[in-house]
């Protein structure tokens, strides 16, 4: 099963050739030999050979063509494993409004071949997207975010918005920036760019004019889908306290089914829109950490959030073949309580969800 980015590990294959020119460099000064005092100290014979030697180490050194992109971990179903076309969940932030370095604002990325399509805009997911680019998943160059599915206003969902509008197009994005999401987000947008209109107009004056920077912002309802030649997307209506309008989202890929809950308390539309899917990525609350709350922040998160028991409940419903959880918000449990919680009353495949993990 997926869960660690294998490519974490890249780093360390490179440094195999610079090791072995360490290991040779030490080998030669125990000789009390250096390229210099190489034809004094040795024959002629033997110091070609040095030499041979010492050059060869350094060609290995000399950065090489590029290493091929790696294979992403196998995800957890198995259909398909054709990095190309497969369709993977990748997540960019883990977090919640708390500025956790290890958990970047909500973000999660629907990885279908060479194209990306991020449920949230949270604080960070630009660079996290390059992060996993960099990794080999070039689907989230940030030249390539162009698409992005809102599931509600809070701000932790959305401080990254301005960052996803300009920062690609700045860097190339060639194709406006498509925004979907709830009643509300055209005029944050449009705020948005008015807020950085002088900025907007001097990079124009600098750059010339750029579709990457134009928008195209459509505020879904219940019935809008999008289509396009990869996925099928659907708006979940679901409850989050008194937001007027929240959404989740379904995302059929060619190979597999994926939906992401967005912030919100139990949701029924949820489990079926779920009904066996192949991800399911959800938010939870630490049902243990919430009952050391006082009273009226305890009704707060009960109107806008899920336990881990009530997720529990959900996902025997809904029966997703991967429970992804996110947004976590322990409440001062840890991360492994928080899970062990939700263990003790579903018996089916579930993971703490991590920046940067695919699945
Ligand atoms: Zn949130
Ligand atoms: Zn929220």
């Amino acid at each position: 099963m997926v869960r660690k980015p294998g490519y974490l590990w890249l780093p360390f294959a490179g440094r195999i050739g610079s090791v072995t020119a360490l290991w040779l460099s030490l080998a030669f000064r125990t000789l009390g030999t250096t390229m210099g005092e190489c034809t004094e100290a040795i024959s002629g014979a033997a110091c070609l050979l040095l030499c041979t030697a010492w050059v060869a180490c350094e060609v290995a050194q000399e950065p090489g063509p590029p290493a091929p992109a790696p294979r992403d971990p196998p995800v957890s179903t198995g259909r398909s494993t054709d990095p190309d076309t497969r369709t993977r969940v990748i997540l960019l932030g883990t977090g919640t409004p708390i500025p956790d370095p290890r958990r970047a604002g909500p973000a999660t990325a629907v990885v279908v071949g060479s194209r990306a399509y991020l449920v949230d805009a949270g604080p960070g997911v630009v660079r996290r997207a390059a992060e996993v680019a960099a990794a080999g998943v070039s689907a989230l160059k940030p030249t390539g975010l162009a698409r992005v599915f809102v599931t509600h206003l809070h701000s932790d969902h959305t401080v990254g918005l301005a960052d996803l509008m300009l920062t690609p197009a700045v860097v190339g994005r060639s194709t406006p920036l498509q925004v979907m999401g709830p009643p509300g987000i055209a005029d944050m947008v449009e705020h948005l760019q008015a807020a950085y209109a002088v900025d907007l107009q001097v990079r124009a004056e600098v750059e010339g004019a750029s579709a990457g920077y134009r928008l195209q912002v459509t505020e879904v309802g219940a019935g809008t889908v999008y289509r396009d030649e990869a996925v099928t997307v659907r708006p979940i209506r679901v409850q989050h306290g008194s937001f007027q309008h929240a959404f989740g989202y379904r995302f059929e890929g060619p190979d597999r089914v994926v939906v992401v809950s967005g912030d919100t308390a139990p949701s029924d539309a949820l489990i079926q829109a779920c009904s066996g899917c192949d991800v399911l990525v959800h938010e939870v609350y630490c049902e243990a950490g919430l009952r050391t709350l006082p009273a009226s922040v305890r009704a707060y998160h009960e109107a806008f959030h899920t336990s881990s028991r009530q997720l529990a409940q959900l996902a025997k419903r809904a029966r997703p073949r991967l429970l992804v959880l996110t947004h976590l918000l322990p409440f001062g449990c840890s991360e492994a309580e928080l899970l062990a919680e939700l263990r003790r009353n579903y018996g089916g495949e579930v993971v703490l969800g991590e920046d940067k993990g695919v699945y």
